[in-house]
Formats: C-alpha cells, sequence, structure tokens
C-alpha cells in the first residue's frame, strides 16, 4: 500500500495551540516511535515535545535536556526526549544515547542534524519555522514522514487534526 499523504502543514498561533497540536499527534505514536524536531532556538520544539509528554498523561516538567542530554518522563510509553544542540562534533554511537531509540518507549529528538554517526533513518520529522524572525508571531510547522510506518502515521494525523 502506497501513501498518498506525505506532507501536512499546519499555522500554529500560540504556545497553548503547539501543545494542543502535539497533543494530537501522541495519538499516533505508539512503543518504538522516534520524532525528529527541528527549528531554531525558540521555535517551539520543547514546546511541541511537552504537547507530546502531556498527551500520553505525564504531567510533570518538561524541558529541554540541552545540559542533561537526555530526559525520561515516566508517561504511559516511556518518553525520551534528547537535546543534540550541544553535540556538535561529538560521536552519538559513542554517547550510547542512540540505543535508547531502539526501545520500547517514544524517541523526541530535538536537533537530531547536529552530531556525528548514525540515527535510525525511519522517523516522524516536525520542522518549526518562525515567521520573518518575530519570535511573538505565530508558527509553521511541517509534519512529513521517513519511512513507510510513519507515511501511515501521516495520513492518520491527518485524517485525526
Ligand atoms: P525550542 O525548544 O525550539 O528552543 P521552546 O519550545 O523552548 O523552543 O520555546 C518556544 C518559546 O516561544 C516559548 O517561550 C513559547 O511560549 C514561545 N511561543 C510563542 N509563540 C509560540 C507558538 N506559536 N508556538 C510555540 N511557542 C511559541
Ligand atoms: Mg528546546
Amino acid at each position: 500500500m502506497s501513501c498518498n499523504i506525505n506532507l501536512i502543514r499546519r499555522t500554529v498561533f500560540s504556545a497553548e495551540q503547539m501543545e494542543e497540536l502535539g497533543s494530537q499527534i501522541s495519538q499516533v505514536l505508539h512503543h518504538g516511535d522516534v520524532v525528529y524536531l527541528k527549528g531554531a532556538l525558540g521555535a517551539g520544539k520543547t514546546t511541541l515535545a511537552r504537547g507530546i509528554a502531556r498527551g500520553k498523561g505525564f504531567a510533570g516538567r518538561v524541558t529541554s535536556p540541552t545540559f542533561t542530554l537526555m530526559n525520561i518522563y515516566e508517561a504511559q510509553v516511556p518518553i525520551y526526549h534528547f537535546d543534540f544542540y550541544r553535540l556538535e562534533g561529538c560521536d552519538l554511537g559513542d554517547l550510547g544515547l542512540v540505543d535508547y531509540m531502539e526501545r520500547e518507549g517514544i524517541s523526541l529528538v530535538e536537533w537530531p542534524q547536529v552530531g556525528e554517526g548514525p540515527l535510525p533513518s525511519d522517523a516522524l520529522v516536525i520542522e518549526i519555522e518562525i515567521v520573518e524572525d518575530d519570535y511573538d508571531r505565530e508558527r509553521l510547522v511541517s509534519i512529513t514522514a521517513q519511512g513507510k510506518t510513519y507515511c501511515h502515521k501521516v495520513e492518520e494525523l491527518e485524517r485525526r487534526c
């Protein structure tokens, strides 16, 4: 079965709406799934990750794991929240972080493009853009799939939101 839709675009007008979108996205995420979150500093990656964690029933603190590299949230499914921003030039394989992405939890990765070494190729990829460099304005969110499994998730998401 081929995929008909591989791009969803949404305009998001507030942090609350971004969390709400995250919560909707969480409904198509299950054990072992990987989500790459791209966009500039302050774009809203962590805000979206918080929405995903809330959607999976986690009520605690969700902040950028910029210094810790990974936060674990004990949600309905364990969530591994990564931020590779500070890992430029580091070998991800050496750090053993990628091992988590092969586990039963859901992995949310901010700055997946930073760092050396292979990350899983199949993933849901979410890109957040700031309009005209104005942090007080809306965000443009694009959701695409890498790999067939995620293509089906994009289709399911399109039906839901
Ligand atoms: P990142 O993880 O990409 O660096 P954060 O989610 O930590 O970004 O921060 C985004 C900031 O922008 C938050 O302070 C949030 O309240 C604010 N914000 C303003 N408008 C929006 C919007 N439309 N969507 C998401 N965040 C927004
Ligand atoms: Mg962040």
